[in-house]
């Protein structure tokens, strides 16, 4: 091979340490997205590592101490990369088995290079070991993907499952090649065709976190932009988004999709009676209840102010009128503590559904506007549908 391995060491060291401050530079604003300072510093170490005991090391005999400290340099910054992905990913943190690891390959390089050199063996354990490391993280990352940065997951899970591939290959085909010369400062296929491939697939690896984190970021955002910032329900930006959706949707297969636009009654006076604090703790209380008592698939947001709207799948005016039903009792019921005091709230709602009004969002929220605007006639703490309009008194 052509190739000169230890050029490619210094030009993946320097790259190394390039992504170590890019990893330094994005850990500041990555708000508590948790990992990033952990996979910057396990670039430094891969990338000190190499310096040390590819090129610095490996040039010369009588630098074995180098190798020994560079190889364990680079067992910590794959380490690290572990521990950066199970904090990234809020799961606990094997410190109790990555540490002996370490330890255990400084020991055996110390062993293997200085004591009692074999390069053989060396080099088979580093494979094997490495490999171990590997290995966890492409587990780590290819299992319980979330859905928003399954492609950033599984890009980087699959470099780190190839890299642990290739030293495993490394360590096997060494075992069985007892007489070849093993070390960089040999240009053969079995020494530097690993590493350079290796390296590739470390920048492939580094990459992938940097996707993640873009992608985790992007999914906060739009978390974010999508959800209300008093109850935590969605909001009607998003709301109008499942609408065109689901519009789509029912288009498609046929399905009714019902309506409910939900109206706290009288709450300008809870607001001013006991202060704005106790008419948030109102809203996230009935939001709360709303939103525990809808399936998976049903929609429901903070409309504005202290309107809800919920949006239901595969169900018609009827059917909702049921649901809407038992949550003006459930509201009903509920009451909440204000100092000594207990405070009843109740909720009007209005109901329709697409069979009537077309599957429009802006024509149903009409529909369901004007139902609710006759429940607030016919006295409040009712429920009122869209279809049985006539029997109001303002239809
Ligand atoms: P009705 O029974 O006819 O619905 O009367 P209402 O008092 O509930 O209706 P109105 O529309 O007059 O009052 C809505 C109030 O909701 C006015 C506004 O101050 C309050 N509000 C809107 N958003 C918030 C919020 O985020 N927190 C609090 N505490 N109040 C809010
Ligand atoms: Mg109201
Ligand atoms: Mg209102």
């Amino acid at each position: 091979m052509g190739l000169d391995a230890r050029t490619v060491m210094v030009m993946f060291s320097m790259l190394a340490f390039m992504f170590f401050c890019l990893f330094e530079l994005a850990g500041l604003r990555v708000g508590n997205i948790r990992g990033v300072r952990q996979w910057a510093i396990a670039n430094l170490c891969i990338s000190l590592g190499f310096s040390l005991a590819y090129f610095y090391g490996q040039t010369t005999p009588g630098r074995e101490w180098a190798t020994v400290i560079g190889v364990s340099l680079i067992a910590t910054g794959a380490g690290l990369q572990l521990t950066g992905i199970q904090t990234f990913k809020e799961q606990p943190v094997c410190w109790r088995i990555l540490v002996p690891l370490i330890a255990l390959i400084l020991c055996l390089n110390t062993w293997f290079s200085v004591i009692h050199p074999d390069f053989h063996a060396r080099a088979i354990i580093n494979s094997f070991l490495f490999c171990a490391i590997y290995v966890a993280c492409a587990r780590v990352l290819l299992v319980r993907v979330e859905a928003s940065l399954k492609v950033a997951y599984w890009f980087t899970g699959v470099s780190f499952s190839i890299l642990a591939l290739l030293t495993l290959a490394r360590g096997v085909v060494i075992l069985l090649s007892p007489d070849a010369v093993i070390g960089l400062h040999v240009n053969t296929p079995i020494n530097t065709l690993p590493f350079v491939i290796g390296c590739l697939l470390q920048f492939c690896a580094a990459f992938g976190l940097l996707l993640m984190l873009n992608h985790r970021l992007i999914a906060d955002v739009y978390q974010m932009a999508s959800r209300d910032a008093l109850t935590g329900v969605l909001n009607r930006r998003r709301i109008e988004e499942e609408a065109v959706r689901l519009r789509a949707r029912c288009m498609r297969t046929g399905e009714t999709l019902a309506i409910m636009m939900i109206d706290i009654d009288f709450f300008k006076s809870i607001n001013d009676r006991y202060g704005h604090p106790v008419g948030d703790k109102v809203l996230c209380a009935l939001a709360d209840i709303a939103q525990k008592s809808i399936r998976a698939e049903d929609y429901f947001a903070r409309y504005g102010g202290e309107e809800f709207c919920m949006l239901l799948t595969s169900t018609n005016e009827n059917e909702a009128l049921d649901l809407a039903e038992r949550l003006r009792l459930a509201f009903a019921e509920f009451s909440l503590a204000v100092g000594k005091e207990r405070l009843n709230i109740t909720v009007s709602i209005g109901v329709a559904d697409s069979s009537v009004v077309g599957l429009e969002f802006a024509d149903l929220v009409m529909a369901a506007d004007k139902a609710l605007y006759c429940a607030k006639e016919g006295g409040r703490n009712q429920v009122a549908t869209y279809s049985e309009m006539d029997m109001c008194s303002t239809a």
